[in-house]
C-alpha cells in the first residue's frame, strides 16, 4: 500500500468524466487500498479516484473512521429531503463552504469483489456519498457553494 498524491483544484484531471470499471484487477485492487490509506492519512471522509489522478469510477467513503465503504460504478437511485451544511474537499485544502444537498440518498454500487450492493445514507453520509459521486463526473463542491468559500482555521492554530 502507498499514500498517493492528492490532486488539487485547477488540475484538469478533476474536471473529467471517469470511466466505468469493467473488472477487478490486481492494479485496481491496489488502487482501492491506496485510496483508503490516502484518505485516512489526510483525515478525510471520502476520496474519489480522480483525486489521485485516476479516471475510474471508484470512490471510498468513511464518515466514522471505522467503516470504510468502497464504491465502484456508483449510481444514485433515490434522493429525498434537503440539508445545508459546511463541506470541504481534500483537493481544496484549507477551504470550506455551505452546500445544500439531499438529506437522504440510496446508491447502488459494486464492492471490491465486484458484488453489487445498495447503500442508504442520511446527513453526513449522504453528503459524503454525493460529494464523491460528483467527483466521478468531474464536479467539485465549489460549483454548489452558497455564498463565499471560507478559510478553515487549522486546529493547531486555534490551540496556540
Ligand atoms: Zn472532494
Amino acid at each position: 500500500m502507498a499514500i498517493r498524491t492528492i490532486r488539487e483544484m485547477g488540475d484538469p484531471v478533476l474536471t473529467k468524466v471517469c470511466k466505468e470499471v469493467k473488472e477487478m484487477t490486481p492494479r485496481t485492487a491496489e488502487l482501492i487500498q491506496d485510496m483508503l490509506e490516502t484518505m485516512y492519512e489526510a483525515n478525510g471522509v471520502g476520496l474519489a479516484a480522480p483525486q489521485v489522478g485516476i479516471l475510474k469510477r471508484i470512490a471510498v467513503v468513511d464518515v466514522t473512521g471505522e467503516d470504510p465503504i468502497v464504491l465502484i460504478n456508483p449510481k444514485v437511485m433515490e434522493t429525498s429531503g434537503e440539508q445545508t451544511g459546511s463541506e470541504g474537499c481534500l483537493s481544496l485544502p484549507g477551504k470550506c463552504g455551505d452546500v445544500t444537498r439531499p438529506n437522504y440518498v440510496k446508491v447502488y454500487a459494486y464492492d471490491e469483489n465486484m458484488q453489487g450492493y445498495e447503500i442508504e445514507g442520511t446527513e453526513l453520509l449522504a453528503r459524503a456519498l454525493l460529494h464523491e459521486i460528483d467527483h466521478l463526473d468531474g464536479h467539485m463542491y465549489v460549483e454548489k457553494v452558497e455564498g463565499e468559500l471560507q478559510t478553515v482555521t487549522p486546529d493547531w492554530e486555534e490551540e496556540e
